[in-house]
């Protein structure tokens, strides 16, 4: 950018590279009054050189230049972004966490009564007989162990619209997937995950803010230029969404 143009050796020399500043500048974000600001005017009269600069014909000149060059050279990282935006538009927040709807502990126990897996219907069982050998109750007089709804709870399974104690509603669990084998759409929507007190926060990039950029690029949206205000300040966008989620507790009654 900062190569010498014919002609232009007239212009003082400071004036012409902060013109070429300027368009540098406007390359990035095609927000004529931020680059104004990051080429060196002051804020105050930022937007009206910005203006005056853009009307400018060796300015413009300069900008189609370096526009072709540009594209030229990262015709695959434009690719690649626009990839990566569609990535996130099309991407399916399930694949990122769940929040599924499943059985409670009496939807399929017998009788519609408490229900437990194997290892804790042996848990149960051994509480209980410590609780009788510690009242030093010997084991003929012992009554007969009640497995109330019996083994094979499986959390995994679908609310009994029977049930009598969750009306069919079950339980909400949030299922937060392995970060390390999402496909590349869920990829592009993950912005990571925070560990706070109330539980963990799945961030996820803007869908809204993609859709927007995706427009842009293809031309279907105004210009950047109509949307911001006066002083170029951008529009604020929400970054990401922040979806909370308690960690499943091991039981949900
Ligand atoms: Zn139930």
């Amino acid at each position: 950018m900062a190569r010498k143009t014919p002609g232009t050796e007239a212009i003082r020399p400071q004036a012409q590279e902060r013109r070429e500043r300027f368009v540098a500048e406007y390359l990035i974000d095609r927000n004529a009054t931020q680059a104004a600001i990051r080429a060196g005017y002051s804020e105050r009269t930022a937007y009206s050189q910005g203006c005056r600069l853009l009307k400018d014909a060796e300015v413009r000149r300069l900008i189609e230049e370096s526009s072709a060059n540009l594209r030229e050279r990262l015709q695959l990282t434009t690719e690649q972004i626009a990839e990566h935006l569609a990535n996130v538009i099309t991407a399916d927040p399930n694949d990122l966490i769940e929040y599924r709807r499943e059985c409670c502990r009496y939807c399929w126990g017998d009788d519609f009564r408490y229900q437990r897996t194997p290892q804790e219907m042996r848990d149960a069982r051994r509480n209980w007989e410590e609780g009788l050998l510690a009242k030093n109750i010997p084991p003929e007089q012992w009554p007969e162990f009640d497995e109330q709804g019996g083994i094979g709870f499986n959390k995994l399974h679908a609310p009994n619209p029977e049930c009598p104690e969750c009306f069919g509603e079950g339980v909400d669990r949030p299922y937060p997937k392995d970060t390390r084998s999402l496909g590349p759409a869920a990829a592009a929507l993950y912005a990571g995950v925070k560990v706070t007190k109330d539980g963990l926060e799945i961030k996820m990039h803007s869908k809204e803010k993609a859709v927007e950029l995706y427009g842009k690029h293809l031309g279907m949206f105004v210009d950047k230029h109509e949307l911001s205000g006066p002083g170029g300040k951008e529009q604020a966008a929400p970054q990401y969404i922040v979806a909370p989620i308690q960690p499943a507790k091991p039981s949900e009654e």
